[in-house]
């Protein structure tokens, strides 16, 4: 799917909240949406890492995003249905989620995880989004063609020693998008997941601290995936887990 072009305008006029938008694969694909036309709203916990996203895109002269500053961890059904309120009354309809904000937690033993950082991978990597998308839902609705992308690993596939917490969240994930996917199949709005792979970010620094991170893809190599799947070229495509990356 690397090889997939995206024509200038594919995003043009939609509306497009990405999560996680200031840092590793969300700030380039927030800067990558709005190059082909979308006005991103940009939500992330680190206020300064989303003014830098917002500049570069207005330096750009691309569309202006918007900024909503939220930590995932403490976000309750409240904020979102506030948000949900914002987005109608600013734009009147929502036409892309990039679900992407993710923590990795402890990566370890089993045995060894406090249930306060079960609790809170749970609640950023799965929790945060079935609540966000449920208090969307009514603005998805609202568009005429809808993509909603969350973000999986290929440790939320197969199970693997060590990934703990993080690793039962992403099969979460996938569980989630297969849900929603089978309950809106045939209407305005698709769900599928995107696995990046190995890529150049803060995350995977942390998780692979011994690795030569030069060998690895820059988020925005990945890009032609997350750019297919938001846009209607992919609107047949629903319900799929789909990797950027062939696997080794
Ligand atoms: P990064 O750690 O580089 O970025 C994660 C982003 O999520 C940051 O912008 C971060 O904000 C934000 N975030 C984390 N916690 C919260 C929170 N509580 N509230 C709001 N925002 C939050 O990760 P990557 O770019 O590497 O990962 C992006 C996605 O890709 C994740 O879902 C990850 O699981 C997945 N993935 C990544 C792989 C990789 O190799 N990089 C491989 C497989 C999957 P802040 O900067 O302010 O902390």
């Amino acid at each position: 799917m690397n090889d997939y072009q995206a024509v200038p305008e594919l995003l043009k006029d939609k509306i497009i909240l990405i999560t996680g938008a200031g840092d590793g694969i969300g700030a380039a694909a927030a800067k990558t949406y709005a190059a082909h036309g979308a006005t991103c709203i940009l939500l992330g916990r680190t206020v300064s890492k989303l003014e830098q996203i917002y500049d570069e895109i207005i330096a750009e002269g691309y569309p202006e995003p918007a900024i909503v500053p939220l930590d995932l961890n403490g976000a309750t059904p409240t904020h979102y249905d506030q948000m949900a309120m914002t987005i109608k009354d600013q734009f009147g309809r929502l036409d892309g989620i990039l679900f992407n904000a993710s923590i990795l937690g402890h990566i370890g033993p089993f045995g060894d995880i406090e249930p306060d950082q079960w609790q809170q991978i749970m609640q950023v990597n799965v929790n945060s989004a079935a609540f966000m998308l449920k208090s969307l839902l009514p603005v998805l609705r609202a568009s005429e063609q809808a993509s909603v992308i969350f973000t999986t690993s290929s440790v939320g596939r197969e199970g693997r020693s060590f990934w703990n917490g993080y690793a039962v969240s992403k099969f979460a994930t996938e569980g989630l998008m297969q849900v929603l996917a089978a309950e809106y199949a045939n209407r305005n709005i698709r769900f599928n997941c995107i696995n990046p792979g190995a890529t150049q970010t803060q995350m995977r620094a942390s998780a692979f601290p011994a690795e030569d991170a030069s060998t690895l893809k820059t988020p925005q190599q990945i890009m032609p995936l997350y750019l297919y799947l938001m846009g209607d070229d992919s609107i047949q495509v629903n319900g799929q887990s789909l990797d950027c990356q062939p696997k080794k």
